[in-house]
């Protein structure tokens, strides 16, 4: 299997290259073509199995297929557990999009100043990467708005319920639009995930590597 074979467009390729990958991991193998099919995906996935590109470089795909003008608000939402996964996640959206002309990325998350974050979002934004409990505050004061996502990204999911994160990603989950993408990461796929998962995905393929 190489990236060639995974229908990614010539953009991600050359970037993906230019990280100096030239094999796609297992988890990248079995959930990129399948969520470039548009289906919503459960995955488990270890931190180290390449998951961030498993969900990215799909998720990126759709935004490089958009015609230059369609419009301007958030494309991808990716939520993570924590303030550091959030900025990895970010950092490796900058890598896989280098050659998506003007790809804006923003991140929002607890612990930092809002200055920084204000002034993102009042520009505008392609992927956005949040922990959950910040983005609530700037939803709620509605300085963004998440009508206009079309891929929804939960990473380390497990993670995000452990800490109590649930009624947050309800309402977040809610203000996006039905007909979005989603895609779950997370350890595990029992339990808690799978009741979420019923919630908020719809047909979701199970992928465990
Ligand atoms: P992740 O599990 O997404 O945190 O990725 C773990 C590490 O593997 C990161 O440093 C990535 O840059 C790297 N990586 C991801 N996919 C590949 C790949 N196909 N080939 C080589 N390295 C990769």
């Amino acid at each position: 299997m190489s990236f060639e074979n995974l229908g990614l467009v010539p953009t991600l390729l050359s970037a993906v290259s230019k990280a100096g990958f030239t094999t796609p991991t297992s988890v990248q193998a079995a959930a990129v073509p399948k969520a470039l099919e548009g289906h919503d995906l459960m995955v488990s996935a270890q931190t180290g199995s390449g998951k961030t590109a498993a969900f990215m470089l799909p998720a990126l795909n759709r935004i490089a297929q958009m015609p230059a003008n369609a419009g301007t608000g958030v494309q991808v939402l990716v939520l993570t557990p924590t303030r550091e996964l959030a900025m990895q996640v970010a950092d490796a959206t900058k890598i896989y999009g280098a050659h998506i002309k003007d790809l804006r990325t923003a991140v929002v998350v607890g612990g930092m100043p809002y200055g920084a974050q204000l002034k993102a979002l009042s520009r505008r934004v392609d992927v956005l990467v949040a922990t959950p409990g910040r983005l609530i505050d700037h939803l709620q004061a509605r300085r963004v708005n998440l009508s206009t996502v079309h891929t929804l990204v939960l990473d380390e999911a497990d993670r995000m319920l452990d800490m109590g994160f649930i009624e947050d990603i309800e309402t977040i989950v809610a203000s996006t639009p039905a007909d979005r993408q989603t895609l779950l990461f997370s350890a595990t796929l029992d339990g808690s995930i799978a009741r979420l998962a019923g919630k908020m995905m719809r047909e979701p393929l199970r992928i465990e590597v």
